[in-house]
């Protein structure tokens, strides 16, 4: 069942205020609240109305009624993929047994145990899992706000901003300027910068080929960077400079009213330039008070059950769990292991130790893929790496097709497991 705000609304229980009764466990069905409808949050709630047979009431609380990828989304920006492809809803998801109400969660209350939704209703739950994603830290690039995505994209967080980037690239002069400001750890999606940069040269490789870009960056060092910077040098050769703090790379302010950037007080007019400020727990979950001192929501490696409240799960961006990249693997991977441990908990099933796996492919031309990824488990206070794998510099042209076709089939994969 999905409903919308005036469906709700228009619902003889809305009427009382509290839409459901909280559950008192052993009489009805337990009540299981997830907010946000993603990578996490989507997978947690289709795990737990599958697995646990209508023994539980899930309700999925999803502020956007389609959800669109960013895995895969800097291939739409190199013109390898269109934009539908990257679009999601949840009928499946529903028809699965979730109740999907289409609308943003405002307010937890952690002792009454209810959600509160922008349009005034208010949820009861058993058990909250919260899987947001991620907010930006406004003042993280000076001169940049939310309200200059609109001139200065992030493109971080995937819908109109993939789109409003791809068209100031594609608008640029020829010869024009290309800046990314690239985020501080910890942000979503490692490589993720590394491999738009690679996508945006590679489609103005064939519209704009003398155009350049440049990556100013905080980092010293960043996810597979001997990998990427092969690639660079194969198939743009000189067109895409990094800029690493040595050269100023982390002291970096814009001007989006005059397109430019300054880099160490020196002022540079560029064409196009990509924000990517740095990052937060989604807003909801520091609203519920889950987070800490760090922005991040901390969580037990063995449940990603929340150190803070005992009823409350965090799921993957939002969550400071140990060593797992912030993923769409690694949190579909967390979900499986809290929806178990969600269910053991409310209907007596049966509980395995948690394992965890991840894998990030990232793309540097047509069919040259790599990849990077490791399995994890529980320690005594983080989730640890304890085996990994990267792709090797040199690898032939048959390996790195491969390496792509299989992100193909992740990519089926892991939407199909989320949404269903
Ligand atoms: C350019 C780019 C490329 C990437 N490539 C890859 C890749 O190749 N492989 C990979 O594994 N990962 C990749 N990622 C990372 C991946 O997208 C994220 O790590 C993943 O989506 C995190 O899942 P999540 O559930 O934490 O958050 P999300 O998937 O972002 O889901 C959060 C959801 O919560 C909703 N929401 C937030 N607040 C509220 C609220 N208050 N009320 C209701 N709804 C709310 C949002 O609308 C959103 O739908 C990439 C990211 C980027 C930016």
């Amino acid at each position: 069942m999905i409903l919308t705000r005036r469906e709700l609304i228009a619902g003889s229980a809305a009427a009382t205020g509290l839409l459901y009764a909280p559950a008192v466990l052993g009489q009805g069905k337990p009540k299981v609240v997830v907010i946000g409808g993603g990578a996490g949050g989507g997978t947690a709630a289709r795990y737990l109305a599958k697995d646990s047979q209508g023994a539980l009431d899930v309700t999925l609380v999803e502020a956007d009624p389609v959800y669109t990828t960013c895995f895969f989304s800097n291939l739409h920006i190199g013109g390898l993929r269109d934009f539908d492809s990257l679009r999601h809803g949840y009928d499946k998801m529903a028809a699965g047994g979730v109740t999907v109400v289409n609308d943003r969660a405002t307010a937890v209350d952690r002792e009454a145990r209810t959600v509160t939704l922008a349009g005034g209703q208010v949820l009861a739950y058993d058990r909250l899992v919260l899987s947001p994603g991620i907010d930006f830290v406004e003042d993280s690039v000076p001169g940049w706000s939310l309200d200059a995505a609109e001139i200065m994209p992030h493109a971080y967080k995937a819908g109109p901003q993939t789109e409003l980037l791809k068209r100031m690239i594609q608008a640029m002069p020829q010869g024009g300027t290309f800046a990314m400001v690239a985020p501080p750890n910890p942000y979503r999606c490692p490589p993720g910068p590394y491999e738009r940069a690679s996508m945006v040269a590679h489609l103005l490789k064939q519209t704009n080929p003398t155009a350049k870009i440049i990556i100013l960056d905080a980092k010293e060092k960043f996810s597979k960077q001997a990998l990427f910077e092969e690639g660079w040098g194969k198939y743009y050769d000189g067109m895409i400079e990094w800029i690493n703090p040595e050269f100023g790379g982390a002291d970096v302010a814009v001007r989006p009213d005059s397109m430019e950037v300054v880099v160490e007080g020196v002022a540079q007019k560029v064409d196009c330039c990509n924000v990517i400020p740095a990052q937060t727990a989604g807003r909801i979950a520091a609203i519920a008070g889950l987070t800490d001192e760090s922005g991040w929501a901390p969580v037990h490696p063995d449940s990603m059950k929340s150190r803070i409240d005992g009823n409350a799960w965090v799921l993957g961006d939002s969550s400071a769990q140990g060593d797992m990249p912030k993923s769409a693997f690694s949190a579909n991977s967390q979900a499986k292991v809290a929806a178990m441990a969600i269910r053991a908990e409310l209907t007596g099933s049966r509980l395995f130790p948690a394992k965890y796996s991840n894998t990030c492919w990232s793309l540097l031309a047509p069919e040259d893929g790599v990849k990077l990824g490791a399995s994890y488990e529980p320690n005594d206070d983080r989730i640890a790496s304890v085996e990994s794998f990267i792709s090797d510099t040199g690898e032939d042209a048959a390996l790195r097709r491969r390496t792509y076709e299989e992100s193909l089939g992740w990519y089926a994969g892991i939407t199909a497991d989320i949404f269903g």
